[in-house]
């Protein structure tokens, strides 16, 4: 993982993180019109079109949301054609950061490396109820 430089830096480096993240928010609120290139297609788009990740330093990733679904979705098929390529006995779910048995997770073939997903069956379903809300409230409030 990356680490951002800026956090252990002078109080200049300090401020220019805050700014950062300023700026950021601007962008997703839609107050600023920035754009990148995808470092994949060099195609210059939009900032919304690309996913956030918070250790880059502009707080998204290098490849475009088209170019990172195209290489999931490769990635997936050829995870599902090999199987699994590791195995796995436990691990630590990216949510409550606690290390559980595989059995606590999810069976997601193709998903991940070991073919089970990134979060505990209890924070998945979390995550699910709190989609499907997310997503009944927009329905609503597009009626
Ligand atoms: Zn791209
Ligand atoms: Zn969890």
């Amino acid at each position: 993982m990356e680490i951002e430089k800026t956090t252990t830096e002078t109080t200049c480096g300090v401020y220019a993180l805050i700014a950062t993240d300023l700026r950021h928010m601007l962008i997703m609120n839609g107050e600023i019109d920035m754009n990148k290139v995808c470092t994949n297609c060099k195609v210059d788009k939009d900032y919304k079109y690309f996913y956030k990740q918070s250790s880059a330093k502009d707080k998204l990733q290098h490849w475009c949301k088209v170019c990172m679904d195209e290489a999931f979705k490769r990635k997936s098929a050829e995870r599902l054609a090999n199987g699994p390529s590791i195995i796995r006995d436990a691990k630590v779910c990216q949510d409550c950061n606690t290390r559980k048995p595989i059995n606590q997770f999810f069976v997601k073939r193709g998903y991940s490396a070991d073919g089970y997903g990134s979060y505990c069956k209890p924070c998945w379903v979390k995550r699910t109820v709190k989609s499907q809300k997310k997503s009944n409230a927009k329905k609503l409030s597009n009626q």
